[in-house]
């Protein structure tokens, strides 16, 4: 260890103690890689403030002996936002012992937390309340409302409750010189200037350490109406999306969208997994609609606007959810998409969003696009049809190891796709280390340079998550 950072070293044990500052390889291992290991480098140490004070006393010993911070949640990102890039000089701040929910208010409806609480824990701590925090994703025992706020975290449900910015009402921002933004204020109307918190959701920790947020709830669901529904094509999906969107109005609350060959990997590896409809695809509709008042007769609204669907022959098949094993028998085809394409084989995959409309355009010349660069690729795209989000995934074709080396061409004609049809490199997963190249490539040259001037004017040293989401 060099003087320099033995000084280090014992200012960040005077400051957080023995639990608090971990510099032992076994106890640093799993924070120093990300998720899907793709990313990551060893860190000085990983701190573990237990206040926003000792995070910001923290910020400023680094600061002064100019070491950087990733700050990190359950560390379940995809984008490798977490953990620091190759040669950084820095450490992991983690909020994990910031875990407490502080209050609920069922007059305002807001939860008050620290940033540290798994979104798991909030969702048990509400389940006997009548109250919802309404994000749900596969990451949910582990990922903490700070890295939710962080990526600007979806899900299943966006297309009803909006992402993690649309249900931060107040934010406690520990900022790159040590001073506390202190935010967290439970009002829906606002205005009394720029939309501050708004600019950390998303912003993987480059502009701010998030200690504490006031959260949007909602009443908790009485019923719910699932129903799995076979079509002709996507093209036939977006229609009968947009009838049900008319039919179901603010009940509907999920539409996902997954194609055969996404089902076929699924039912053929995982375990428990059986296609329910007769008719197959070759693409399914997942529809859910949810509410909080008893007397509302949710199949019924799902069966009219069936019948209607069959009448005007956009759907082949379809079976309505008649319990609640059934329901999640349902969900589990969904959300056993993932699995089943990794224990496929090799396989690429691509977070992507198009306007709902240009949905089935898009993944048609992605598609086209993907096969002209590899003949025989197998596409399976799957997500979530109500707002557009798509998982472009790849598998090599049938009989082959793998993609052939064509790997960059293969999402580079997925990227240029998605780009030509209005839409984004990242609908929700983020940039990180993982696509700041691209995204750079791709963002209007005003859009580029207005972000890099909000990174150099909030941390003009560049302490917080440096080469993340934009560079310098
Ligand atoms: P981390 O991975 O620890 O950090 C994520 C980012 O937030 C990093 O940039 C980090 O620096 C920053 N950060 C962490 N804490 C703070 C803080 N206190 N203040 C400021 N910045 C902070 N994502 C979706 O959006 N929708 C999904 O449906 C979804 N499903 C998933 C399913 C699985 C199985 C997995 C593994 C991941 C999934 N994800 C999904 C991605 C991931 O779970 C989310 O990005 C989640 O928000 C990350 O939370 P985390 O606490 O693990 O954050």
């Amino acid at each position: 260890m060099s003087e320099h950072s033995a000084d280090f070293d014992a200012l960040m044990r005077t400051l957080l103690g023995e639990r608090g500052w971990l510099t032992e390889p076994a106890d640093v291992a799993s924070h120093g890689r990300d998720w899907l290991k793709r990313f990551g480098a060893t860190p000085l140490g990983v701190a573990r403030p237990a206040t926003t004070e000792e995070v910001a006393e923290v910020v400023k010993a680094c600061a002064a002996h100019g070491v950087s911070i990733s700050p990190q949640g359950g560390n379940t990102g995809l984008a490798g936002a977490s953990v620091l890039s190759a040669g950084e000089t820095g450490i992991i701040l983690s909020l994990s012992r910031m875990n407490r929910i502080v209050t609920i208010d069922p007059v305002d409806f807001t939860a008050t937390v620290e940033a540290g609480v798994v979104l798991e824990a909030l969702h048990a701590r509400l389940a006997d309340q009548q109250l919802m925090f309404p994000l749900h994703l596969g990451a949910q025992g582990s990922a903490q409302i700070g890295g939710l706020i962080g990526t600007n975290a979806g899900g299943s449900h966006a297309m009803r409750y909006g992402m993690m910015q649309d249900l931060v009402l107040g934010l406690e921002v520990v900022l790159p010189d040590g001073s506390v933004l202190d935010g967290a204020r439970a009002l829906i109307k606002d205005n009394a200037g720029y939309q501050l918190r708004r600019l950390f959701c998303g912003a993987e920790g480059t502009l701010g350490i998030v200690t504490r947020a006031v959260l949007r709830l909602y009443p908790a669901p009485v019923a719910r109406s699932t129903a799995l529904l076979a079509l002709e094509n996507l093209d036939a999906a977006l229609q009968v999306g947009a009838f049900l969107r008319s039919r179901a109005g603010e009940f509907l609350t999920a539409m996902e969208f997954f194609n055969e060959l996404g089902l076929g990997l699924a039912c053929k590896h995982v375990a428990g997994l059986v296609p329910p409809l007769e008719t197959r695809g070759p693409v399914y509709l997942l529809v859910e609609l949810s509410t909080s008042i008893p007397k509302i007769e949710l199949d019924a609204i799902v069966e009219d606007a069936l019948a209607a669907c069959f009448e005007a022959g956009t759907v082949l098949d379809g079976a309505i959810a008649a319990n609640e094993a059934q329901r999640t028998a349902f969900w589990r085809l969904r959300e056993e998409m993932p699995e089943g394409q990794r224990l496929e084989g090799p396989q690429i995959k691509h977070d992507v969003a198009a306007p709902v409309s240009r949905l089935a355009e898009f993944v048609a010349a992605a598609s086209a696009a993907a096969d002209a660069v590899l003949p025989g690729i197998r596409v399976n795209p799957f997500g979530h049809l109500g707002d557009g989000n798509v998982h472009f995934n790849l598998t090599p074709p049938e009989g082959a190891a793998d993609f052939q080396g064509r790997e960059d061409a293969l999402s580079e004609a997925i990227y240029n796709a998605v780009i030509a049809h209005d839409g984004t490199i990242s609908a929700e997963h983020g940039i990180g280390q993982a696509k700041v190249a691209l995204a750079d490539g791709y963002r209007p040259a005003a859009e580029r340079e207005l972000m890099r001037q909000i990174k150099r004017a909030v941390d003009p040293r560049q302490l917080f998550n440096p080469g993340k989401i934009v560079r310098w």
